[in-house]
Order: structure tokens, then sequence, then C-alpha cells
């Protein structure tokens, strides 16, 4: 028989994941809730911000301390990604994409001399980025364009990269190119590429609906040569990185969302409590009552599927289906959440003076990044 030590829930943490999120939860409240706004409308991150998330140890939450970053979890990471975004989901993405997609692919397949090169950058003052999306490859994301071509000792870059997170902020970027376009999926190869290299521009940055503060740009290559050293993992074995490296992206995603709906909740709550109508507060109605209800029942029901994927990985078990059914789910109560937030607010729910109307605003990207609810389903649909 199972005994109960043997059995803990989804939800319990031990003593260090509480002090760990319980830290991160007042870090987010005092040092980013106060930025939010203005980081919202100036479409910029504060510079001192990400120092702080450096010196927190949340950009390198994985790397080995041997390499100067936390030695911790990803489950560690899945809660710091979710209580950021219940303060501000602009800064979760910075983190996630930090950890759970860059960090994450050089620990997997860096060679020894990148690691030592890379890691030690990325765990105190180097922000990363992951460019596989173009303009004509999205969720067909292995019909890619870009080119490179061997030279020597070089790979010679050609082509644009459309949609990349952190881009504006970051110091490396791991990039996605084809080695030879006959092949098909089997061409691509994924390289370590620095900021500042000649050959490649950030381009154009875009303008968007939420989020507003992650900086997402176009990148530009034209004959930007590349070192072979600098190809990670085999060249042609790029698509591998790139698929195995998204599973674990999206329960990133699915914290991001997590901690969104859970920060729009919070809010809706609060709020619920202290508005008076028909002489008493809102939440003494039923129909209230119920509608806060459905929130945290699927609030719940999103945070189990988002821990389990993440212990799952964690246990190195197989965790592919429930990546992206946390993903799926979490994006679509994070939607609902926040659009049901807005509503209890009423007339101040639609304006900037408070906070629901940003997180409604920021929870669409959640259906659309790192695999569209759609592919999410393909996926799930695979697997069954
Ligand atoms: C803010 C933001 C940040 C991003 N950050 C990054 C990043 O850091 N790095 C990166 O590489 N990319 C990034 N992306 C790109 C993102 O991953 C893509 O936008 C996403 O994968 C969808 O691709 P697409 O925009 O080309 O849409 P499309 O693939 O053209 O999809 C359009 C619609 O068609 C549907 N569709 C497509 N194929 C099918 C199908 N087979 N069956 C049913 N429906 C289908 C989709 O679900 C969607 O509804 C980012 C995008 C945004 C908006």
């Amino acid at each position: 028989m199972t005994t109960l030590s043997s059995s803990r829930p989804l939800t319990h943490l031990s003593e260090e994941e509480l002090l760990f999120r319980d830290t991160v939860q007042q870090f987010a409240k005092d040092k980013i809730g106060p930025l939010v706004r203005v980081m919202d409308e100036s479409q910029q991150m504060d510079a001192g911000l990400i120092s702080k998330l450096f010196e927190l140890g949340l950009m390198g939450i994985e790397i080995p301390e041997e390499f100067g970053g936390s030695g911790g979890t990803f489950f560690d990471t899945v809660l710091a990604v979710e209580m950021i975004s219940t303060v501000d989901p602009a800064v979760g993405v910075i983190v996630d994409v930090q950890n759970t997609l860059v960090v994450n692919a050089l620990l997997r397949w860096a060679t020894v001399e990148q690691k030592l090169r890379f890691l030690p950058r990325l765990a105190v003052d180097t922000i990363g980025a992951y460019a596989l999306s173009e303009a004509a490859s999205g969720s067909d994301a292995f019909a890619l364009q870009m080119r490179a071509e061997k030279r020597g000792g070089d790979y010679l870059l050609n082509g644009r990269k459309l949609w990349i997170s952190n881009a504006k902020e970051a110091g490396l970027f791991i990039v996605f190119a084809t080695v030879d376009a006959g092949a098909g999926y089997k061409g691509i190869t994924a390289f370590l590429i620095e900021k500042g290299v000649e050959g490649f521009l950030i381009g154009r940055k875009e303008d968007k609906l939420g989020i507003r503060a992650s900086s997402t740009c176009e990148l530009v290559f034209e004959d930007c040569a590349v070192p072979v050293a600098q190809v990670l993992g085999e060249v042609g074995k790029g698509y591998k990185i790139a698929i195995e490296t998204l599973n674990e992206g999206r329960i990133g995603i699915g914290a991001q969302m997590l901690g969104l709906a859970e920060g729009a909740f919070g809010h809706a709550l609060k709020y619920a409590r202290e508005r008076k109508q028909f002489g008493k507060a809102i939440v003494e109605f039923q129909g209230m009552q119920f509608q806060l209800a459905e929130m945290a029942t699927e609030i719940e029901a999103a945070k189990l599927l988002v821990y389990n994927a993440a212990r799952l990985r964690d246990a190195q078990m197989d965790f592919r289906k429930e990546a992206a059914m946390c993903k799926y789910f979490a994006s679509q109560i994070a939607e609902r959440v926040a659009s049901l937030a807005v509503e209890v607010f009423g007339g101040p729910g639609f304006i900037k003076d408070y906070p629901v109307e940003k997180l409604y605003r920021d929870a669409k990207i959640g259906k659309i990044y790192e695999g569209t609810s759609f592919m999410q389903l393909a996926n799930i649909a695979k697997l069954l």
C-alpha cells in the first residue's frame, strides 16, 4: 500500500519551494508592481528591474552552481514565472524564455566549451532570445527559409526572423536556419549568435496589444559569419532541439497564463468585497459568488495541469502531452478569468487606472505563441 509520505499532493510545496515562491512573490509585488503601468505605456522593460532579476538568480534558475547559476529545478522556474506573471506577464515572459528555452537548450545540447563560455553570462547579465519563427513559417515552423551556407570555418547566415521575444535586450540568440533547403526539416540547424556581430541587426519592434513591455522584434541577417564552433548540437538536428525545448517552453507559458489568471482573480475578489451596490458588497450576491467560484475552480484545474507537467519533467518522465494540455488549458482560462475580472470591476475594469484591463490584453498571447491553441490540440491528438 502507498504510504502518505510517498504520495505528496501536486500542489504541496517543499520547504525550499515555499521559501522560493514566497520570495519571488514578494519581489513581484514590491519591485515589479510599481513599474507595471509605466512599462506597459512606454513599451519598455525597466533596465534596473532586469538587473534585479539577475541578482535574485531568476535568469539562471536551472544553471548549475558551478556555472554561476541557482542550481534549481524546472519546477522552480515554473513557480517563478507563475508568481511574476500574477503581477506582470510581460516580465514573466523574459524569465520564461531565458530559462525554459535558452538555458534549457544550452544545458542539453551545448558543448563543454559553449557551456563554459555562455552559461556564466546567462546567469549574471546576458539575456537570451530564441529565434525560430519567420514571416512565412509560424505554425509550420520547419518550413523556415533562413539559410546557413558553409564557408571555410564559418557558416554564412542570410534571412530574417520575426516575432522574437526579448530581442531588444538580448545578448545571445539561438537562431534556427537551414544548411540544406532540399533536405526539409533535416537541414535545420541551431546557431548561437551574439549581439553585435557583423551582418546581424535587430529590426523593427512590434507595437502590441499586450505584454507590451516585452520587446518583440524582427532579426535581420546579411552574410553574417558564424564560426562552426557556435553550432548548437549537431548540424541538421535543429528540428529536434526546437521540438524538445518547445515542449518545456509550453509548460512555462502555462505557468505565465496561470499566474495571470491568479492575478486577475485576486483583484476581482478584492474589488467584489469592497464595492457596494444595492446597500451591500457585490460579493454578497449569489450571481457574483458563482462567477468567482467558477474562476477559482478553473484556476485550480490549470494549476494541477501546469504543476503536474513540470513535476513529470523533473522526474524525467514523458511530459509532452501534459505540456500541450497545460498550455492549451491555462491560456483558455487566463483569457476567461481576465475577461470576467473586467466585468466584476464594471466600468473601472475597462480603464487603465485598474490592473485588470492590462491583464485582459496580456491574456490573448497565451493562445498564440509557442504554438497556437490549434497546434496544441494537434499535438495532444497525436499523443492520444
Ligand atoms: C508577442 C509574440 C512573441 C513571440 N515570440 C517568439 C519568439 O520569441 N520566438 C519565435 O520563434 N517566435 C515567437 N513568436 C511567434 C509565434 O510563435 C507565432 O506567431 C505562432 O507560432 C503562430 O505563427 P503565425 O503567427 O505565423 O500564425 P500561423 O501559423 O499563420 O497561424 C494562423 C492561424 O492558422 C491556424 N493554423 C495554422 N496551421 C493550422 C493547422 N494545421 N490546423 C488548424 N489551424 C491552423 C493557427 O492556429 C492560427 O489560428 C512570437 C509571437 C508573438 C505574437
